[in-house]
């Protein structure tokens, strides 16, 4: 990474290799057709230089929260299938047929939302049914899915392209949840059987359900996490092989000593017992760096770790390089690899008494985001 005049030194670098590398071995493991969810900015990654490297590459489908996230893929030129997996309003599905957006339909009440506005518009909506098998979050509880999906297939207003639920607990392995949930979103697709109608293709499989569950596989998963390479929790085993795609990196702004019994930083909450170097680091929680990693955290140095010390400030924070040196322009690596040393998200959310999902999705669009891959329009 050059420093050019002018322009940040902070950088998100996102390696688009990496995210197709792992899209290809969670299809390989899997066996089936990939839903990637690029939801939140793809985890933190850049929403639209993702989706592009994704569907160049080959992806069968993609995965937001919001319309307002596929509206944006579409604008950018993303073609390939979308659903929304998120609970909608009723006002808003308008801009889902509007958009070509699939829409989650999760209750006879949406169904019935999604039909009005679909004929007001002489327009067939494209719907996956959700079927609430154990998160208690949005869609119908498996054992009274019978009325709601025939509802569904009697509509002349909606195509059926799925039916889906979500695990709760599929990062832990050796959870009873999972096979629960299976056993409840099988009985509610079988009524499909029972009306002598073909079921959609069923999916229920995030990343944990992916990397344990070869059972929830079905017809198509939904990876997030995993297709960013890193795992969705701590239980969790890497059956597949991955790669992380981030690194968050800066730069020494700043060096000094710091004399013995002079308070570091807001607050004076970190003092050092004798004289030490201190290096100061231009990013802070305004750029969503966790304030949480006050005192706690810790960044690579010339190949070397050293702790953050006293409060994350907004713009900065400062760092303890003890009688080592380090000068102004040196790279810091917050989130990533240097020289022979890494520091993973895993680790920075660990201290940070946070999961690896949130310091990702919190890194804000402060931060300039710099995308390598093989595919240069994807910028
Ligand atoms: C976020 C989300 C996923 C992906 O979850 P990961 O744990 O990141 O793999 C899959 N399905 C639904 C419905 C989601 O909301």
């Amino acid at each position: 990474m050059s420093l050019h005049a002018a322009e940040r030194p902070t950088r998100i670098l996102v390696d688009l290799d990496r995210i197709a590398g792992n899209l290809r071995a969670i299809r390989a493991h899997a066996g089936v057709p990939v839903m990637a969810i690029v939801k939140a900015n793809a985890y933190g990654h850049g929403l639209v230089p993702v989706a592009r490297h994704l569907q160049a590459v080959g992806v069968e489908h993609l995965g937001v929260a919001f319309p307002e996230e596929g509206v944006a893929l579409r604008r950018a030129g993303i073609t390939v299938p979308i659903l929304v997996l998120g609970g909608i309003f009723g006002p808003q599905v308008a801009q889902y047929l509007a958009h070509d957006l699939q829409v989650t339909v999760s209750s006879l009440d949406k169904l019935r939302q999604v039909e009005a506005a679909a004929q007001a518009l002489g327009r067939r909506a494209t719907v996956h049914l959700k079927v609430d098998t154990g998160m208690e979050r949005i869609g119908v509880h498996a054992w009274t899915a019978g009325p709601f999906i025939e509802a569904a297939v009697a509509s002349r207003w909606i195509d059926l392209a799925g039916i889906y639920s979500h695990l709760a607990c599929s990062d832990e392995p050796d959870s009873p949840m999972t096979a629960l949930q299976l056993e409840r979103f099988d009985e509610a697709c079988a009524h499909f059987g029972r009306i002598g109608v073909p079921v959609p293709p069923r999916h229920i499989a995030n990343s944990g359900g992916v990397l344990h569950f070869p059972q929830a596989r079905l017809d198509m998963v939904r990876p997030g996490i995993l297709l960013y390479g890193v795992l969705p929790g701590p239980e969790s085993r890497p059956t597949v092989a991955v790669a992380p795609a981030l690194s968050l990196v800066s730069r020494v702004v700043y060096f000094k000593v710091v004399e013995a019994g002079h308070s570091v930083s807001y607050g004076g909450t970190w003092t050092p017992a004798a004289d030490t170097r201190v290096v100061t680091v231009p990013i802070g929680y305004g750029d969503g760096y966790p304030r949480a990693l006050s005192s706690r955290g810790s960044v690579l140095v010339r190949g070397r770790e050293y702790p953050i010390v006293g409060r994350v400030c907004m713009d900065q924070f400062m760092v303890d390089i003890g009688r080592d040196s380090a000068w102004n322009e040196d790279e810091v690596v917050l989130i990533g690899r240097q020289g022979d040393s890494e520091l993973g998200v895993e680790q920075v959310a660990a201290a940070a008494g946070m999961i690896p999902y949130e310091v990702l999705v919190g890194l804000n669009d402060r931060i300039p985001r710099v995308h390598r891959g093989a595919y240069p329009d994807a910028e």
